[in-house]
């Protein structure tokens, strides 16, 4: 029987990927999205598909479909979507875990949570073991974002204390590839259509702060990997990301030499509470999920980039 898959977010960037790789391993899937940073178009090719079901509903709304897994995405991801209505932000991580967990309790469905390396805020311990338990402003711009994913995390472990709900976390880390938004906002998509548009490459601070970025179809694996996991007991944080760590600055350097752009580097304020450094460690994920990332930066930045050049 084919199994019934439930993805919130799944109209989104990473959500849509996802809905590929379950549609690929013969899965019944539901895809929830409410449009807000999501794209119909990320799902064209797969709505003829009777396999496939898209349903336009806001996660804080509670939602009643019979299915055996939910991976819970839904919601914006890039600083400038989250920062725009922070309070809806909030809703949705929060009451949207709340209307998951829910809806997992009454199916009796595991559900994984997409949380992220934002759970660390501004780490004072480089790089991020899962057991870091943070540096989070609980009151800033990113506050709406960081905190709304903490506390799905402490919902979902509480489901599992008090509900012995079959639960899943994930702690991704940047990731980037095919079908970020034009408008996303987040730094390589930026880069690469500023570059391809011969625009200012616009670099936030110094450019000294690091992320290490991973390419999607790394983390789609990783996160299919930790649904599917069979040992129920290990529900993680688990984090999936590519420890491949760069400056800012390395980066804007790598995009316009690989798209060999003659676009200029302007330096604008760096935004409040914007971590300085990141980078994942990912012992945790070899060791239980036997999984690694496998695309290095360069080869990720390849393919975004072909994506990208004829948009512009
Ligand atoms: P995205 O903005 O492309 O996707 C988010 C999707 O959620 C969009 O389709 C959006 O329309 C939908 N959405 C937002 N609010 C909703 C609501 N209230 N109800 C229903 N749908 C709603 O971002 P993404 O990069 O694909 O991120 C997906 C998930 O992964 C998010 O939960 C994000 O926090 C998490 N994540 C992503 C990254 C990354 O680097 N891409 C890193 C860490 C965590
Ligand atoms: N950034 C930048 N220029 C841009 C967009 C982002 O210099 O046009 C910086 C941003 O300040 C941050 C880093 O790039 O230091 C990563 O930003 P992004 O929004 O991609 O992700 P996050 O900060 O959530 O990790």
């Amino acid at each position: 029987m084919r199994k019934r898959v439930l993805v919130t977010g799944g109209a989104g960037f990473l959500g849509s990927h996802l809905c590929d790789r379950l549609i690929r391993e013969g899965s019944d899937v539901i895809c929830v999205d409410n449009l807000f940073t999501g794209n119909k178009d990320n799902i064209r090719h797969l709505l003829g598909n009777p396999y496939f079901e898209f349903i336009r509903h806001d996660v804080t709304v509670p939602l009643y479909v019979e299915v055996d897994q939910i991976y819970n995405l839904a919601c914006p991801a890039s600083p400038i979507h989250y920062q725009h209505d922070p309070i809806q932000t909030a809703k949705t991580s929060v009451l949207g875990a709340l209307n998951m967990l829910g809806l997992a309790r009454r199916v009796k469905a595991r559900v994984l949570q997409a949380s992220t390396s934002e759970v660390y805020g501004d780490p004072e311990i480089h790089p991020q073991p899962e057991n870091y338990r943070g540096c989070v402003n609980p009151i800033g711009i990113r506050s709406c974002y960081d905190e709304g994913k903490r506390m799905a995390e402490t919902l979902f472990f509480d489901y599992k204390r008090q509900e012995n709900l079959d639960i899943k976390v994930v702690r991704i880390f940047n990731t980037y590839g095919p079908r970020m938004s034009l408008n996303d906002g987040r730094v390589i998509s930026n880069f690469i259509v500023q570059a391809l548009k011969g625009e200012d490459i616009t670099i936030y601070g110094d450019g000294s702060q690091t992320r290490s970025f991973q390419y999607v179809d790394d983390l789609i694996e990783g996160m299919y990997k930790m649904m599917n996991e069979t040992d129920k007991d290990f529900c993680g944080p688990v984090n999936i990301g590519n420890p491949g760590e760069f400056t800012i600055k390395q980066l804007a350097e790598k995009v316009l030499n690989m798209t060999s752009s003659a676009s200029k580097i302007v330096y604008k304020p760096l935004p409040s509470d914007d971590p300085a450094q990141r980078c994942p460690v990912i012992d945790l994920a070899i060791k239980k999920l036997d999984w690694k990332p496998h695309i290095p930066l360069e080869e990720g930045l390849k393919k975004t980039i072909e994506y990208f050049r004829p948009l512009i």
